[in-house]
């Protein structure tokens, strides 16, 4: 078995188009889903630092217990948690990769971006 994580939106659109690239980008079985609104803004922002931790929670059983292969951050159209612009959403995605990157400095890390269409492409 293999893992990699997502720190994803909750939007249900968003859900099966982000799974289905991860498993490929990181050649995995399986991809394991920290959901929150928004969560791009949540990680930039740090306003709320219980939801940041128990992000932080969620990760590190995923890096520790699944040895994940790689963490992705999304960010996507239309966002009812984030509903900052395209280019907005991308400068919160890099800032929330920064800040998972300061913890786990080893491991792949990597932004996303879904499109209107549903199309998932990679953001860096
Ligand atoms: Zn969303």
């Amino acid at each position: 078995m293999s893992f990699c994580t997502a720190i994803n939106c909750m939007d249900g659109r968003v859900q099966l188009p982000v799974i289905e690239f991860l498993k490929k980008r990181f050649n995995v079985n399986y991809v394991d889903v920290i959901s929150e609104p928004g969560p791009n803004r949540i990680l930039a922002e740090q306003n709320n630092l219980n939801v940041v931790e128990s992000i932080f929670d969620r990760l590190r059983i995923s890096v520790r217990q699944h040895g994940s292969a790689g963490i992705a951050v999304v960010g996507h159209h239309d966002c009812a948690g984030n509903p900052a612009s395209q280019q907005e959403q991308y400068r919160h995605t890099l800032a929330a990769m920064d800040c998972i990157r300061r913890q786990y400095s080893n491991i792949p890390i990597i932004g996303l971006w879904v499109s209107e269409n549903w199309e998932v492409r990679e953001i860096s």
